[in-house]
């Protein structure tokens, strides 16, 4: 992907995490890597109005190589995630409401649904308490990603979304919405019951060749 067309979906996934409610105000943020280039949004920017141009471009030590406004706060945090997994490519932080729910209780959202095993593949755990757009917050996340995992909780936060693209991190984020909703529900009912780590793997390998393939 260049810088251009990542401008352009970074801006359009961002704009996305607002219309879908996702995040309150001016809250969350998206990224997407370009070789050794970070497209990130533009740090407590109005979500309505934002344009690709918006976009800020940094190196990987974060520092600004184009745009006119500064990055995302969260900015340490993509770069950290990027340098530690390389299978990454895009980035997706929210403020979802269940899913930081979970996060406030400091649980983590279990594996109950079949597109959970099925996207995501494991529980998203909760990595510990830090201020945001620390490097102590970034640290705690990188680990808490540990073995191929593609999200975690942010504790008294939020949470956070790494796949191959922003559009791919963004549909990670509304699965673990989604099942952290439905496990509070479930809750209410009675006992929740997770899908066996068997029944885990065998949907998550099935997903890689879910839906129709490039040749056909
Ligand atoms: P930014 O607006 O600087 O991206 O910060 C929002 C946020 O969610 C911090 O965690
Ligand atoms: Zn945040």
């Amino acid at each position: 992907m260049r810088c251009v067309e990542a401008r352009r979906e970074v801006c359009k996934t961002a704009r996305e995490i607002y219309e879908a409610r996702l995040v309150p105000g001016t809250w969350g943020n998206v990224s997407a890597l370009v070789d050794d280039l970070m497209v990130i949004t533009p740090s407590g920017m109005d979500y309505g109005t934002l344009s690709h141009e918006d976009m800020v471009v940094v190196d990987l030590e974060g520092r600004v190589v184009e745009g006119f406004f500064k990055p995302s706060v969260e900015t340490v945090l993509h770069l950290a995630i990027y340098k530690n997994r390389p299978d990454i490519k895009g980035i997706v932080h929210v403020h979802s409401p269940y899913a930081t729910a979970f996060a406030v209780a400091r649980r983590p959202i279990p594996i109950i649904l079949e597109e959970t095993a099925q996207a995501v593949g494991h529980e998203i755990p909760v990595a510990p308490y830090a201020h945001c757009g620390t490097e102590e917050l970034a640290e705690n996340v990188v680990k808490t990603l540990e073995n191929n995992k593609k999200a975690v909780l942010l504790a008294n936060h939020g949470l956070i979304a790494g796949d191959v693209s922003p559009s791919a991190a963004l549909n990670v984020c509304y699965i673990a919405e989604r099942t952290a909703m439905i496990t509070f529900y479930a809750q209410h009912l009675g006992n929740i019951n997770v899908l066996s780590s068997d029944d885990i793997k065998y949907l998550h390998e099935k997903f890689k060749t879910y839906g129709q393939s490039k040749d056909k």
